[in-house]
Order: C-alpha cells, then structure tokens, then sequence
C-alpha cells in the first residue's frame, strides 16, 4: 500500500541523509495529505526514497523517521527494535538491579517512545503523535518482547501538549501494579509510584551518578538537594555514609523517601528530611557538609528560559560550594535539555569564581547506558553533571 508523499525542498535533504530523524516544516516542499500520526513517505526534490515517518501538522518538526529503509512499520518492525534495545541492555545492567529505561525514544530509534521496565511492571510514555498513533502495535510488540505483568501508561508530560495531544494515563494490559512497586537498584530497594509519581515514578537516569555517590560516601556528611524519593541518600547510605540530609519541597516525596528508608533498614531521623524550597534552604542554613548532590528538575524548557535558567543553576552552584567542608565534593547537575555540558561548565566557572575557591572537575556524570544518545540525534542528550572537588 502506498503511503502518502513528503516531498522535501531542493538542497533541504541533507539532514535526513546524515540519519537524523526529525524534518521540519521549513524542509517541505508541500504539507502532504495526511492526518497527524499518518505514516508518510520521505523523498528529495528528485524523488529518490530517503525514509518512513509519521506527520504532525502541529508541530514544528512535521514528519519523525521511524526507518531509513523502505521496511514496513509493523508489529514486527516494533519487536525488532525493542528486542534489540533490551537485550543489550540486559547483558549491561549492574547485577541486582531490576529496574531501567528499556526504550528511550530516538536514542533506541523509536521516536517518542518511552518505556521503563519496574521488575516486569512496564510504565510507558507517548510522547509523539507519531507513536501514539502506532501504539496498538507497540503494545502488541511490548507483550511479545517484555511478557510484562503490566503495561500502565503515564503520558503526561508538557511534550504531549507541543505535538497537539491530551494527556492519557491509565492501565492498557495486565495487572493493576501496586501503589508502591518495589525494585532493586544495586541492591538496594526502591519503591516506585509509577500511578502518581514524578516521571514514571523513578530517576532512573542517575544510577550511575548514585553508584559515585556510593563509591565515595564512607563516613562522610552528605546533603542531598532535590532529594525527591530519597535515591542518592539510599546510595551513599549503603556507601556508609555517617549522615544524609534530603531536602524537597514535596512532602510526598519526602514521605516516600521515608518509606525508602525503612524498607532498606536504616533509621528514620525526621530532622534529616527538610521540607523546603530548595532555594530558601541554601540561602538560610549555615550547616556543612562533605558531600553536596543537587539534583534539581529541569530549569528551562525551552531555549527563551535557558538565561533565567543559568542564573538558577548559578545560585544554587554557589550555595552549594559554601555548603561544603575542605576538601569536600559537589555532585551538580542539570537535566535542561537546551543546556549542554559546555554551557553547564561555564556556570560552574561562574560561580566558582564568585565564591572565590579552588574546584577542579573529577568526573564529567550523565545518563546511564540505558539512556542512549543516537550519534545521529545529539538533542537526546539531556542530562549533564559533575563530581566537583573543592578546597579552601
Ligand atoms: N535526585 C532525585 C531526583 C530529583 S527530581 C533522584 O535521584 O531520584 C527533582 C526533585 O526536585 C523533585 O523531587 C521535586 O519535588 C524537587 N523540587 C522541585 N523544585 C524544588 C524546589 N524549588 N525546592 C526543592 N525541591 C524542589
């Protein structure tokens, strides 16, 4: 069966010969007939094939690729993705450990599709109205690839608005999951509220930047901003840490946290869960500490917030080197996808500079391997981080 024609503009082909999957309306020689979410065929202003997608009319990037190839977008095509996406990661994954992004959008190659994996309880996103249109099959593919307990979805974030989509949550197939969906991470334990939860309940990207934390924590005092559910506390606490002090400004996290706590037996102090707006906090308290993590949400969505969004990460970055003892280490971060490892070094600069110390950079930190970042697609890098050291 043919599919409808995007006909691309003279010398507009460039992009999408170099594999990246994303053709925006400027590119196009005409709007094709097709509806949003219809799978579209891509050719140059020659007529030569160049790839298969799906049309958004409303959105800015008007045809996502799903292959190259001229190949069926079937359940099968959905299988063969997702079975290779798993199966590396699942000879990668750090033994005792359960949980992991299984498919990352267009870093796995199927754009806007999001799938965590909750020791077989599956919570996914569509993101796009490219894979909401396709998600019988995806689904299809998921049961076949996954044979999950559960597929629970948890569209909700702003991007379903940029593509013209209303949120959509709900059970799809399987059974309902727990309220807390219990998982490992390195052995320690975690519990998940994919139903109401931040994300799909769980920051699954950080589990190496825990895994430092972890590897450097013995005997040190630890303050962990942005806590949310208390992970990194959790880490650094098997790393035997003397001391770790959340900070949230979600009592739900911070009760959660908790809970996180008492399921892995360490003690309950409340003085070590602060409910604060991050902010105020660094500004109002004088405490000290050997370990600093901040691990705020992301500042800016867009490229017009991303000069507010530096100053942000400036206060806090310098608030949280006053934080630390001699000799201590600052574990920053920022998940602002419009601000890349370069601009976020220069903030770190800037505000070192300010307070006037000597920090060198340790580590560079991103998001785990199964968090892949398509060589022909950099926009899917989105986290950045350093293991910053500081001396007086
Ligand atoms: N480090 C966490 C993830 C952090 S997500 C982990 O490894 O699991 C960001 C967290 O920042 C969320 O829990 C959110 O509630 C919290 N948050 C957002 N704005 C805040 C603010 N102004 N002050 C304090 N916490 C804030």
């Amino acid at each position: 069966m043919s599919l409808p024609v995007c006909e691309l503009k003279p010398g507009r082909d460039r992009s999408i010969r170099r594999r990246h999957p994303w053709i925006f309306s400027g590119a196009l020689a005409f709007e094709p007939d097709a509806a949003p979410g219809d799978l579209v065929d891509v050719f140059s202003s020659q007529g030569e094939f160049l790839g298969r997608g799906a049309y958004n009319p409303n959105s800015q990037i008007r045809v996502r690729i799903f292959s190259f190839e001229d190949e069926e977008i079937d359940a099968e095509f959905f299988i063969r993705r997702l079975d290779a996406a798993n199966k590396f990661r699942l000879t990668m994954l750090p033994e005792n450990t359960n949980c992991y992004r299984a498919c990352f959008a267009d870093g796995d190659r199927i754009p806007g599709l999001i799938i965590d994996n909750y020791d077989g309880f599956i919570v996914l996103q569509f993101q796009t109205a490219a894979i909401e249109a396709q998600r019988h099959l995806v689904i299809e593919a998921i049961k076949s690839v996954f044979e999950p307990k559960s597929i629970y979805e948890r569209s909700v974030g702003g991007f379903r608005q940029d593509e013209g989509l209303e949120k959509s949550s709900g059970l799809i197939d399987g059974i309902e999951p727990p309220d807390l969906i219990e998982v490992m991470e390195n052995g320690f334990k975690v519990l998940v509220d994919a139903v109401a939860g931040q994300k799909t309940g769980m920051f699954l990207d950080q589990r190496e930047a825990r895994q430092q934390v972890r590897n450097l924590a013995e005997g040190k005092t630890v303050l962990n901003v942005f806590s949310y559910s208390g992970a990194f506390a959790l880490a650094a606490l098997v790393g035997k840490a003397q001391r770790v002090v959340n900070v949230d400004s979600s009592s739900k996290a911070l009760d959660l946290a908790k809970r996180n706590y008492e399921i892995n037996d360490f003690a309950v102090d409340d003085n070590d869960f602060i409910d604060s707006d991050a902010f105020e906090y660094l500004r109002n308290d004088e405490s000290k500490f050997d370990i600093v993590i901040l691990d705020p949400p992301a500042f800016c969505k867009s490229q017009a917030g991303i000069p507010k969004a530096l100053r942000g990460y400036k206060e806090i970055i310098m608030q949280g080197l006053s934080r630390l003892n001699p000799s201590g280490l600052l574990f920053c971060f920022s998940c602002s996808g419009h601000i890349d490892s370069a601009m976020f070094q220069k903030v770190v600069f800037s505000a070192a500079f300010d307070v006037g110390k000597e920090v060198q950079i340790l580590k560079k930190l991103g998001h785990g391997f199964d968090h892949p970042i398509n060589i022909y697609h950099p926009e899917g890098e989105y986290l950045c981080g350093f293991i910053i050291h500081f001396s007086e």
